[in-house]
């Protein structure tokens, strides 16, 4: 039988493993990042994002090839919700969690209430066969297309996984929901393996996902730093220190040994969530630290000899306009290497999607219009707290940035954007809520 597996816009790691593992069972596998398939085969969607689940290529992609004859599978992140998923979709089955057992059940068994894992409509609405127990983390090699080398996310050809889950609990992320916030490393040997197989198809450099780099071989609550020097330094031996990067740590999950293998071992840069300079918001974020501890890990960066980038989130359901003043001055203290901005995105499942449902248009920095500074731009208080953040922001990194007025228009533009895919989701667990 011929499967092929696609994974619209780019190659994701997991639509890697999922092609890796159907085709070590012996099917004839075909990786795309296209919504393209003969007739009358099988398909998995590897789906990441909320807006996939809005995308009018995909939906009547699906309709037609079923329609045709052929059927359709999704998995990834948003088999989270799988009634949206089928709401939105209508595929035959949803894969709901990890899927790598269920990909597997599915192509030999179809489907069926026997197969675990999985969601689909019966003669009496939705079936959902409970959760999929979670995978073995050693597993076959990932199916590597061979133009792997051409792609890049944020500067890697690929973020390979190390280990599964997060012992975090940020309340806008589907990580420890979708894993659990139990640990499972994957063994050295194969990691390796792998990085050794990306470098031979081709790839450039590759960077550690997982969550949070430095949970690699964390056990009993503790962190096994040696653990994660000696992957680290495995990886820059097959690629190079230049081509390697663990850029998302936790400010909670840091250590000499941690900081010196990235810089040792890596291109040298931290990417922290910092995403507020409010304790409350923080709080509410459920990140587990506080800004001072925040501030402390940054310094204990540099101190290192490593450059800081982090990620700040505006705009969360009921944040103020004096913690977003906080943010501005944490920015302003720290001075970070480079900014990124975001308007909080309630991802369905999590509490922050629980939080938009029940905060009212007119708390929601989100819905609620902008009447400050920026009012002529006709913005919403989340857009305006993006737009005033990109500029702050580039005001305190090292180096001169002048804002032009291409620049002005790109952020405007780019904001606007970010805050009608942040309106969309809401509205679209506002339908299923
Ligand atoms: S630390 Fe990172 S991966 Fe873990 S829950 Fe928070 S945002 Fe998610």
């Amino acid at each position: 039988m011929k499967v092929f597996v696609i994974s619209p816009g780019m190659y994701t790691y997991g639509a890697m493993v999922i092609a890796g593992i159907v085709r070590d069972a012996g099917y004839e596998v075909t990786l795309t990042r296209t919504l393209e398939a003969p007739p009358g085969e099988t398909v998995f969607l590897s789906l990441f994002s909320t807006q996939n689940l809005m995308d009018g290529a995909l939906k009547s992609f699906i309709f037609a090839y079923r329609n045709a004859g052929g059927r359709v599978y999704i998995g990834g992140p948003v088999s989270a919700v799988p009634e949206m998923v089928l709401g939105e979709l209508a595929p035959d089955a949803v894969i709901c969690g990890e899927g790598e057992a269920g990909a597997l059940t599915l192509l030999e068994d179809g489907i069926s209430p026997e197969v675990p894992g999985i969601a689909f409509i019966g003669p009496d609405g939705i079936v959902f066969t409970g959760p999929s127990p979670p995978c073995p983390v050693s597993r076959p090699l990932p199916f590597i297309p061979p133009d792997i080398g051409m792609q890049d996310v944020r500067g890697a050809s690929a973020y390979i996984e190390t280990q599964r889950g997060c012992i975090g609990a940020c309340t806008f992320c589907q990580v420890p929901r979708f894993f659990g916030r139990k640990i499972r490393s994957r063994p050295l040997d194969e990691v390796l393996k792998e990085v050794q197989a990306f470098k031979d198809a081709g790839a450039r450099r590759l960077s550690v996902s997982g969550g949070t780099g430095s949970l690699y071989g964390y056990t009993d609550g503790k962190l096994n730093d040696d653990a994660f020097a000696e992957l680290l330094k495995g990886m820059a031996e097959i690629m190079g220190s230049k081509n390697v990067s663990s850029p998302d740590i936790r400010v909670d999950c840091i250590s000499d040994t941690v900081l010196n293998a990235i810089r040792d071992y890596t291109i040298g840069w931290v990417f922290f969530g910092l995403e507020s300079g409010s304790d409350r918001v923080l709080h509410l974020m459920g990140k587990g630290a506080t800004a001072a501890q925040a501030g402390e890990a940054i310094e204990a960066c540099r101190a290192h000899g490593l450059h800081v980038a982090g990620s700040f989130i505006v705009g969360y359901p009921t944040e103020t306009i004096a913690e977003y003043e906080e943010t501005k001055d944490f920015i302003a203290e720290y001075a970070l290497d480079d900014v990124f901005i975001s308007i909080a995105e309630p991802i369905p499942g999590t509490p922050l999607a629980d939080l938009a449902l029940r905060t009212p248009d007119a708390d929601n920095p989100a819905f609620a219009p902008h009447m400050g500074e920026y009012k002529s731009l006709h913005l919403t208080e989340a857009e305006a707290r993006s737009f005033d953040l990109r500029m702050h922001a580039d005001l305190f990194k090292p180096g001169l940035h002048v804002v032009t007025d291409q620049i002005f228009n790109a952020y405007l533009a780019e904001i606007r954007k970010d805050g009608e895919t942040v309106r969309r989701a809401t509205n679209l667990l506002r339908k299923y809520a």
